[in-house]
């Protein structure tokens, strides 16, 4: 291939990954969005490997290495559990970064490039030691938001005495070795610099990510999302690949704008979820078991009895959360909207935006199982109505539901908007126990006059409204 059809191919591609993104940016579209990214990937690919930079000679370890990851990646995506997909998308990143630090140590190990000035090479040395830095911090970061999500390891936040101090001393010592590693004369001497600020930079992914609790994750997820786009970028700049520079750039824009919506969405600030700490209340993540000690009675309601509350109902709010994704009760519960709509029921859903494990989880979960669109409501949009609600139907959600974020300012989730269920004439709350949610609090809505609890596993007991129903 010709460097011009490469570029030419390379300007294609560019503009279907932004075609992409715009696509994903809404469930109608979200499926073309898909298609775009996949042809757009495959052009890039192809341009890459045909491309005039890669010889004849390279050829068959690429197709090797394609072959393994694409295996791999095949096997992943057939046995991964749709619950699994936030631990899954976390590890993803770690190999962006771990490709960015291995780019970065043979690019500089790699002595076939001249550079033509001094101050050449000093900027590709520069970019370099940032790409490693950027690749070092995904690479440990994700591991461990991969094992904080999966339940390997505890949602409380590791708060070391003097932690900004570790990592402004950190960040201090980086920064010298930077400048003896630009001074290097020769690979040898400037190889322990560059080391020194990798063993750091490891270490300062796993300081931020271990500092952050429970209830802070969703913004880790984008964060980490956004770390990768640059690490992708950094490595564009190392190879001189301007595809990669862009690419990167955009996941990297496009995940630091999620983060902001994630901060804005959890009414917090970027730089103290950053700063660590939020999500301090005791209790592991629910995926590792966490419990709170219940603070009260709780009534509890038979499926038979939510199915004659709904018939009877006008307008009912259903309110998913991970529960749902874990019962994989998504199918139910458009029956069940199927059934009450043509019975007249006003049925709408109420989405949070940090509902779930992954942003926009409900969404697909939901899209998956045919919901239609227009009754599918962000928060913002739905939780003035709930006064008005005769049920507000809560499926394996907890935290998105807690009244404590507004009534409680010592909650470690206080300040966080919530889906007010609890306005609503009943809420029904199902779920299979007493056990907390994510952030591990206990949720003083399950002890409310108003509420129900229909205990059991989702879909099961969806089942059972659902037969009732129709009986
Ligand atoms: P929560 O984790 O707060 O609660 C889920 C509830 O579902 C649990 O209390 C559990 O109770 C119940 N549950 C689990 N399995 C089943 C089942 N089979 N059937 C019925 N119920 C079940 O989830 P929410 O969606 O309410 O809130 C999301 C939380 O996750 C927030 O704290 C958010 O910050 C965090 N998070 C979100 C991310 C995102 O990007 N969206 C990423 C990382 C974290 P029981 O065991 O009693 O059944």
């Amino acid at each position: 291939m010709t460097s011009s059809l490469a570029t030419v191919s390379y300007i294609g591609a560019t503009i279907l990954f932004i075609l992409s993104l715009g696509g994903l940016s809404n469930p109608e579209t979200a499926r073309r969005g898909n298609f775009f990214g996949v042809i757009g990937m495959t052009l890039a690919v192809l341009a890459t490997v045909f491309g005039p930079r890669v010889g004849v000679a390279g050829i068959p370890y690429i197709v090797g290495a394609l072959i393994v990851g694409g295996a791999i990646g095949l096997y992943a995506a057939k046995t991964v559990q749709m619950t699994q997909m936030p631990e899954l998308v976390a590890l993803m990143h770690s190999l962006v970064g771990l490709a960015a630090c291995l780019v970065g140590f043979a690019s500089y190990i790699d002595t076939s490039t001249v550079f033509p000035t001094a101050a050449e090479k000093s900027i590709h040395e520069v970019e370099i030691y940032v790409g490693i830095l950027i690749g070092a911090v995904t690479f440990s970061g994700s591991i461990i938001a991969f094992g904080k999500l999966s339940g390997k390891i505890g949602g409380k936040p590791l708060l070391l005495p003097g932690r900004h101090w570790l990592n402004l001393a950190g960040l201090l010592i980086v920064i010298w070795f930077g400048r003896v590693f630009l001074n290097a004369h020769d690979i040898q001497s400037g190889m322990l610099p560059l080391l020194v600020m990798t063993v750091i930079a490891l270490h300062f992914g796993i300081h931020m990510v271990m500092a952050i609790g429970g209830a802070d994750m969703p913004v880790v997820v984008s964060m980490l999302n956004s770390y990768s786009g640059w690490a992708a970028a950094a490595t564009g700049f190392m190879l001189s690949n301007d595809l990669l520079i862009v690419v990167g750039a955009l996941v990297g824009s496009s995940g630091a704008i999620l983060s902001y919506i994630m901060c804005r969405a959890m009414n917090r600030n970027f730089l103290s979820v950053i700063a660590g700490g939020f999500g301090t209340g005791g209790g592991a993540p629910a995926a590792a078991g966490g419990a709170a000690q219940p603070a009260g009675e709780v009534s509890p309601i038979l499926a038979a009895e939510t199915a004659e509350l709904l018939r009877e109902s006008k307008n009912v709010i259903i309110v998913p959360g991970y529960g749902m994704a874990v019962a994989q009760a998504q199918h139910t519960v458009f029956e069940i909207t199927k059934h009450l709509r043509e019975k007249g029921v006003n049925v709408r859903f109420g989405i949070h935006p940090v509902a779930g494990r992954m942003p926009g989880h409900m969404n697909v979960l939901l899209a998956e199982a045919k919901v239609p669109y227009d009754i599918v409501l962000e928060m913002d949009e739905i939780n003035a109505d709930f006064p008005d609600t005769d049920v507000a139907m809560v499926i394996g959600a907890n935290d998105i539901v807690n009244p404590a974020a507004q009534d409680d300012p010592t909650s470690p989730i206080a300040g966080m908007p919530v889906l007010e269920v609890w306005k609503a004439k009943t809420s029904i709350v199902m779920k299979r126990s007493m056990a907390s949610g994510y952030a591990g609090v206990d949720n003083p809505l399950f002890y409310k006059d108003n509420n129900r609890m229909l205990f059991g596993d989702a879909k099961k007991m969806l089942d059972e409204v659902l037969a009732a129903l129709r009986a």
